[in-house]
């Protein structure tokens, strides 16, 4: 008998005690991670297509999926690939996001109930995204030193690599635990103990202070800028990848300090200073 679509796929097995055991068990001595970090950049700077160097100025998303192959055998054994089978959630989606101006990744869980075998079942999906905004605006115009994770980066891809390992625990979380915190100590443990992570955070160029780096422009400056023939003034209200300027005006939204304001999303560079 024919069985209904998606009915023959694989029961997950899902997070639980055993992948939890596998997980907590790996340890890595820090000049074992170093040496391990070291094969993972050279392999890359081999293989890829886009990658040629540390200080690349092109990626794809199959770099990122180059990089899950090589920390999964380099890092974890193995684990995470066979974990995701498992849960019938194999190949994960890789993905590059100009979006992200404050993370520099965010890896994400969903889940689905889908039938197998007759019975109603969870079916996971996994996606880790990276910030190319932040990795393209870090080791470009600011010239200062970069940490991500605790650890000094020495170039972009070593940024990368950080990023990357930062969000491969979170994925190791959610396959083990089912959910996934990294201001929760068992990340930590976990990022101390595979990675020598020396904390959570990062240090990367974000566009608030590439604007004030290239352009002198920061959040409360006011400006003044061109829009269709006339020259409006208002005041930096936010940067991401444009800056939000607010413009005070009759028909404008009402504000909290009781004015009102239009609100424009202008590039960095047409903005002058006043
Ligand atoms: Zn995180």
């Amino acid at each position: 008998m024919p069985a209904p679509l998606g009915e023959s796929a694989p029961i997950p097995v899902g997070p639980g005690r055993p992948r939890q055991a596998r997980l907590a068990a790996l340890l890595y001595a820090p000049e074992q991670v170093r040496e391990r970090c070291r094969r993972i950049y050279e392999a890359v700077v081999d293989e890829s297509s886009s990658v040629r160097s540390g200080d690349f100025a092109k990626i794809g998303a199959d770099d990122l999926e180059r990089l899950f192959r090589l920390y999964d055998a380099e890092f974890f054994r193995g684990c995470l690939s066979e974990m995701l089978q498992e849960d019938a959630a194999y190949p994960m989606a890789f993905r590059l996001s100009r979006r992200l101006t404050r993370a520099a990744g965010q890896t994400m869980r969903l889940v689905r109930k889908v039938r197998r075998a007759g019975r109603v079942v969870e079916q996971p999906e996994y996606e880790i995204a990276v910030s190319t905004t932040l990795l393209f605006n870090t080791f470009r115009d600011v010239d200062r030193e970069v940490i991500v994770g605790g650890l000094v980066c020495g170039d972009r891809l070593e940024a990368l690599q950080r990023i990357f390992e930062h969000e491969l625990l979170h994925l190791a979380e959610f396959l083990g635990w089912g959910r996934s915190s990294c201001s929760a100590e068992n990340f930590h443990m976990l990022s101390r103990r595979i990675f020598g992570h020396e904390g959570v955070r990062h240090d990367l160029v974000t566009p608030r202070e590439q604007a004030a780096a290239t352009f002198g422009v920061r959040v409360g400056d006011a400006v003044e800028f061109d829009m269709e023939g006339s020259r409006l003034r208002g005041r930096v209200n936010r940067i991401t990848r444009r800056a939000t300027v607010l413009v005070e005006h009759p028909s404008g939204a009402l504000f909290t300090d009781g004015r009102r304001y239009q609100t424009f999303y202008v590039p960095l560079p047409l903005l002058r200073k006043i």
